[in-house]
């Protein structure tokens, strides 16, 4: 295995394993646009652990632990904690998580649904104004988005059963950097400077982003957050229920319900109720492997396995990234299987949903419906078998992207792979115990009927909001061969089964897959990203029928496969500041 020192980051840590220094990676992660063509790989390989997070910060968090012998939930946990400090934009205690989680002692797969819920006061008016959806924005800054976060007690629950080191230990690398400061890195500096006028509008928010000037966090300025070291000295001595039962809980309500302009309805009972949904994962057959992830509340993994299956009928492992056919079936498999996440995929606590949505015979007749070499003309959902078919209208919600993505493999082979959110970036602009509070219920359709049919993914109390987020594990032959997801608002799905699609397919390496130019299609518009490298790709797209939107495609895809040596490979996503590391 390649040895190779890192530099010492902020916490002064000398660590060994990386192929790659992370203070390189940072440096990537500064000019990712500019850079990229030139770039070494951002692989790394290791025999005993690894960990892909991020922020630089977090990995190395999750990897101390790893090398102290901790489990992978035990590495999770300081992951997690680190990553809502020094990339508070896209995750953090204030929001919801999904995990894919594999035991390796049991060899069991399963999911842990530590999504947001929407108030037991909500209505389905909730989003409505004189009977007409809120303006996007009007309902994400404030109170009125904010569902019961549910990180928290996802890190606790699951702590408590596979978790190895102590609790309070696991909180302590992040209690410790916050209040020694940590450095605004160019992307979170940059996202405060667009975000200025949603994130100046609260107080608290205001004066922990901005200095006293009013100016916008510059890069490599230093930043301390003390009432978030606080919040997890709490947490590490009183437990993560202390998230949800006394005065951390109490000073979110009150800042929900006391936001000016927009407060919502979060009350105490909330946080008592809350619970974390172990589930079974839902698998999609492509080639020889199970793809496995997250069910409902997540369209992920079923959409994702839809996808997969019908360009499974396309054997794409006889075709090639160069052919631009290749990505229609791919664009016209994703549009199809879009059409079925509209109209049936929501939280099915509370709605009936078709138990078909992945059975082979359907998605072959969906994938009868694809013409190589031609975009279809119309798309709508297909009718996958269902023993209680209910009629619903499309749903119409909204999704922009913020969130972040990790994968971590402990020593004795437990995996963890995980997507966290706060929703939009920065999610609701309310800051209460040093962290951002979620938008999550942003993810609800603002309408709850259309055309006098009701929308499935539509605000009720208790419910939780449909989400994109695709954690997923590979298995093949009855064991995990693969990790991987990545944040990016409903373009997660494509951006996943892409990089599956290229790596399991066309035996891409997974900087190669995580890498090359995205082409994500889900409602028709194809959109590709930005680079010399995919013009052709785009001319014949739009050749073939598609319209195609040339812009960038923020994705943060983090993931490693485990080869028949038992080795792991792990990659990060060039276009933030994630880095791997492993021994
Ligand atoms: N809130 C989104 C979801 O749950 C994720 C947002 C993002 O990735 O940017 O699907």
């Amino acid at each position: 295995m390649h040895q190779k020192i890192i530099k010492p980051l902020a916490l002064g840590i000398t660590l060994a394993g990386s192929c790659v220094t992370a203070a390189e990676q940072v440096t990537d992660a500064i000019a990712p646009e500019a850079t990229s063509a030139v770039q070494a790989t951002s692989e790394v390989t290791a025999a005993q652990y690894i960990v892909a997070a991020a922020h630089p910060l977090a990995s190395e968090a999750g990897y101390r632990v790893l090398q102290q012998g901790g489990s992978a939930i035990d590495a999770m946990v300081a992951v997690q904690t680190v990553l809502g400090l020094v990339e508070p934009q896209s995750s953090g205690l204030g929001g919801g998580a999904f995990l894919v989680y594999y035991d390796a002692e049991s060899g069991k797969l399963t999911t842990f649904d530590g999504r947001e819920t929407a108030p037991l006061a909500a209505t389905p008016e909730l989003f409505l104004k004189d009977g007409q959806p809120l303006k996007f924005y009007d309902a994400v800054v404030g109170g009125r988005s904010v569902g019961t976060p549910g990180t928290v007690k996802l890190l606790g629950d699951t702590h408590a059963k596979f978790g190895k080191l102590a609790w309070s230990d696991l909180l302590a690398p992040a209690a410790e950097l916050a209040r020694k400061g940590f450095t605004v890195s160019e992307r979170l500096a940059s996202s405060i400077a667009k975000d200025r006028d949603r994130l100046y509008r609260y107080p608290v928010t205001r004066a922990y982003f901005f200095n006293a000037d009013g100016s916008p966090l510059q890069t490599s300025q230093t930043l301390t957050n003390e009432a978030y070291a606080a919040t997890l000295d709490t947490l590490a001595t009183k437990g993560a229920d202390a998230f949800y039962f006394g005065s951390i809980a109490e000073d979110i309500v009150a800042t929900v319900t006391g936001a000016e302009g927009n407060p919502g309805v979060l009350a105490l009972q909330d946080f008592s109720v809350y619970r974390i949904k172990e589930r079974a994962p839902v698998c999609g057959g492509f080639m020889s492997y199970e793809v496995c992830g997250m069910g409902p509340p997540s369209s992920g993994a079923l959409t994702v396995g839809q996808i997969l299956g019908i360009a499974d009928q396309f054997r794409m492992q006889q075709r090639s990234a160069d052919d631009p056919i290749s990505w229609q079936i791919i664009g016209d498999a994703s549009r199809l299987a879009f059409a079925d996440r509209g109209r049936y995929m929501a939280d099915t606590d509370y709605v009936p949903m078709p138990s078909g949505l992945l059975d082979e015979g359907y998605l072959k007749s969906r994938a009868a419906l694809i013409k190589p070499g031609e975009a279809l003309s119309e798309v709508a959902p297909g009718e996958p078998s269902w023993e209680n078919a209910v009629s619903l209208a499309d749903d119409e919600s909204i999704e922009l992207p913020s969130t972040s993505h990790f994968v971590i493999r402990d020593a004795k082979g437990n995996i963890v792979s995980m997507t966290t959110t706060i929703e939009n970036g920065f999610g609701s602009r309310l800051m209460s115990n040093g962290f951002l509070l979620n938008n999550e219920l942003t993810d609800f359709s603002f309408r709850a009927h259309k055309d006098g049919l009701p929308i499935a993914n539509r605000v009720e109390p208790g419910k939780r909001p449909r989400s994109s987020m695709s954690p997923t594990i590979v298995m093949k032959d009855g064991v995990p061969y693969m990790a991987v997801g990545s944040p990016g608002g409903s373009r997660i799905i494509g951006y996943v089964s892409s990089a599956l699609i290229r790596h399991l397919a066309w035996g891409e390496s997974l900087d190669s897959a995580f890498n090359s130019p995205h082409a994500v299609n889900r409602f028709g518009t194809y959109d590709v990203e930005l680079g010399a490298q995919s013009d052709g790709l785009a001319t014949s797209l739009e050749g073939m029928g598609f319209k195609v939107n040339r812009r960038d495609l923020n994705s943060g895809l983090h993931g490693f496969v485990i080869k028949s040596d038992g080795t792991m490979v792990g990659a990060a996503d060039k276009r933030r500041e994630g880095v791997v590391l492993g021994d």
